[in-house]
């Protein structure tokens, strides 16, 4: 599963994350993940509440996805959208394809919460 090594990888900044800010355990974590990302965001929780019980300074953090919607620019009439199709949008204005990705494609840690 993709997601697994998703999580895997972002442990790693959390760590780092922890260590710089002298945390005993890490409470809370907050992710952004976009529509665009191709992560399912289930499936990053699943993996995360399965990773994280292998670590002490993580196994009681509350992990939290935050699901960016898909958000296009029409780059013809300048209208922002949110896009529920991801492969063929139009511009629900003037109906061009001439758009420019807002957001979507995050993948990042928002923001963590230690105990220190
Ligand atoms: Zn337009």
């Amino acid at each position: 599963m993709h997601e697994v090594s998703i999580a895997l990888g972002m442990l790693d900044e959390l760590f780092r994350i922890a260590q710089e800010n002298h945390a005993i355990k890490i409470t809370r974590v907050k992710l952004k993940i976009g529509k665009m990302s191709g992560i399912v965001t289930d499936s990053l929780k699943f993996a995360f509440d399965a990773v994280k019980l292998e670590h002490p300074l993580l196994s009681q953090a509350e992990i939290v996805i935050e699901e960016v919607p898909l958000v296009y620019k029409c780059n013809d009439c300048h209208v922002s959208f949110n896009a529920a199709d991801i492969y063929f949008p139009a511009c629900p204005e003037c109906g061009s394809g001439n758009l420019q990705l807002v957001s979507g494609e995050e993948q990042h840690i928002e923001s963590v919460e230690v105990e220190i």
